[in-house]
């Protein structure tokens, strides 16, 4: 006899992201569905944590992260953002925002405390906010303006609102909050006196003139509020899985008890190489965010001259298409079966990132970080499907 699981966990399906990859490794499709680079981040960034991997410590390093990435994150902080933090005790680093997230959810949540999300919401969020004994709260953004509706947001808190999860640039929408949303926000998270989880790991991709305000800037924010960042998306090496957590002391002593209990430390030869990554001047991010831009701007104009409409999009990897506005009738997750199968182009169904009902149902993500022949081979192939239709 084997004994049930838990079944927060156990209720869950297999991630979207996994689905569809593995429909489109079947079908030989291009894979715009899961979010990942297909050119591997700075060579010598790489080569960096190959000298450290054969000339390196490779035994635990200390579990706050190496003082070298501390200090790294600290700097970033500062430059960026004029954020002043200590590197001893103000930074944690982890193996991936992933982990960074469930640390944070992990040891700020007790069970029955009210958790409020951003829908549609990145998928580990819910099973984390869960599992940690959380009772989520949505505020449902609509495409293709994702606007915050002040209304959904007011409802959302209440005197047992703990903690919201704020995450922006916004996977899957491609938001990023504003000055006045941001203001908003903080207004009702100081009425209900909650912590904030800012997932910010696409910090450095937005478009035009578009800037990341990290929420911890505004005031009375900075002794509430952890940011997140991830060397994955920054230097587009996703396998790489380290992140990292800025905070008051207070704050960071307390996420350090999960991190210490999850994964304790992660490897140094990685954590040598981000931490001469983030300290790459100031070209390194600029060229960034061009080259990010510039496939965003080759999807956009692309999907519409197919005939798609596409949602608002200034920031992170993922561009929305509508795809009634080109005749499909069938529900997202219909859409993104048959343009694998039959078009030959991976996508994820939105509806995915849903969970509250009467969410819409008709939008396609498509992840842009792939070369631009290859985005090229996607919209043609995309074409050659729906003029046939
Ligand atoms: N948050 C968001 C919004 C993401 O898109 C991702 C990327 N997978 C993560 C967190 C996880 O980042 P990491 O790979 O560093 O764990
Ligand atoms: N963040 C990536 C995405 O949104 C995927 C990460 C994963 O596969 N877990 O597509």
């Amino acid at each position: 006899m084997v004994k049930e699981a838990n079944s927060v966990l156990a209720g869950f399906g297999t991630t979207i992201f996994e689905v569809m990859s593995k429909l489109a490794i079947e079908n030989n499709a291009i894979n715009l569905g899961q979010g990942f680079p297909d050119e591997d981040g700075p060579e010598n960034i790489r080569a960096e944590a190959a000298k450290e991997l054969l000339e390196g410590s490779n035994q635990y390093p200390p579990m706050m992260g190496t003082p070298e990435l501390r200090r790294a994150v600290a700097d970033h902080n500062h430059r960026f953002y004029g954020i002043a933090v200590d590197p001893d005790t103000d930074i944690l680093i982890t193996s991936g925002a992933t982990e960074a997230l469930a640390d944070c959810l992990f040891a700020l949540i007790n069970p029955g405390d009210e958790v409020v999300l951003f829908e549609p919401l990145y998928d580990c969020y819910l099973p984390l906010v869960l599992r940690a004994g959380g009772i989520p709260k949505y505020v449902r953004l609509d495409p293709p303006h994702w606007e915050i509706n002040e209304d959904r947001l007011r409802d959302a808190f209440s005197e047992k609102t703990k903690l919201v999860l704020l995450n922006s640039p916004m996977n899957p929408t491609g938001k990023v909050f504003d000055v006045d949303e941001l203001q908003m926000i903080a207004r009702y998270v100081l009425e209900s006196d909650a912590y904030v989880v800012c997932d910010e790991v696409y910090e450095h991709i937005v478009f035009g003139l578009v800037r990341h305000i990290p929420l911890a800037t505004l005031p009375g924010m900075g002794e509430r509020t952890v940011r997140i960042g991830s060397a994955g998306k920054t230097f587009s090496l996703t396998g790489w899985k380290v992140g990292y957590v800025t905070g008051c002391t207070k704050l960071i002593s307390l996420i350090a008890k999960a991190h210490q209990f999850i994964t304790f430390t992660t490897p140094p030869a990685l954590q040598k190489a981000v931490a001469y990554g983030l300290n790459r001047d100031d070209e390194f991010y600029d060229k960034l965010q061009t080259s990010m831009q510039s496939k965003r701007n080759y999807m956009k104009y692309g999907l519409e001259s197919i005939g798609f409409k596409t949602a608002d999009c200034d920031g992170t990897y993922f561009i929305n298409a509508d795809i009634r506005s080109i005749g499909f009738d069938g529900t997202d997750e219909e859409f993104c079966r048959t343009i694998t199968i039959e078009a030959g182009v991976a996508a994820v169904p939105v509806s995915a990132f849903y969970m509250t009902e009467n969410a819409e149902t008709n939008y396609a993500r498509f992840c842009f970080c792939k070369r631009e022949e290859v985005l090229s081979e996607a919209v043609t192939k995309l074409g050659d499907f729906f003029s046939k239709i």
